[in-house]
């Protein structure tokens, strides 16, 4: 009997996630440096990151992943490209971005508190 197809995607060895996950780094890396000269640049590292990403099949880490906009790709820097509004009374804030104003929810206790 022939032998069943094998799946179609499959996971990639650990190696390469390896080798992606330091480019996902090292293009927020660049990001940052050109947040303020050139934030188009910004925006397109940010979304070859995320393609890597999804490529390779790896997760963008976490602490990146809060740094960018899901909305235009910008990189989320406080004060720079993202303002901060603070919902009183309830346990989150909101980060806004500053190029099309999407605002994301961010939870009190992991990411505001290294901020204050
Ligand atoms: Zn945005």
């Amino acid at each position: 009997m022939a032998k069943r197809d094998a799946p179609r995607r499959r996971q990639k060895p650990n190696w390469v996630k390896d080798l992606a996950l330091k480019r996902i780094r090292r293009l927020f890396e660049l990001a940052e440096q050109e947040l303020e000269v050139h934030p188009d640049r910004t925006r397109r590292y940010v979304e070859l990151a995320r393609k890597l990403s999804t490529k390779y099949n790896t997760t963008i880490p976490k602490e990146l992943k809060e740094k960018m906009c899901k909305q235009c790709n910008s990189l989320l820097i406080e004060g720079k490209s993202m303002r901060v509004e603070q919902v009183s009374k309830v346990n989150y804030a909101l980060a806004v971005c500053l190029n099309c104003m999407n605002a994301k929810k961010r939870f009190l206790g992991s990411w505001l508190r290294q901020q204050l």
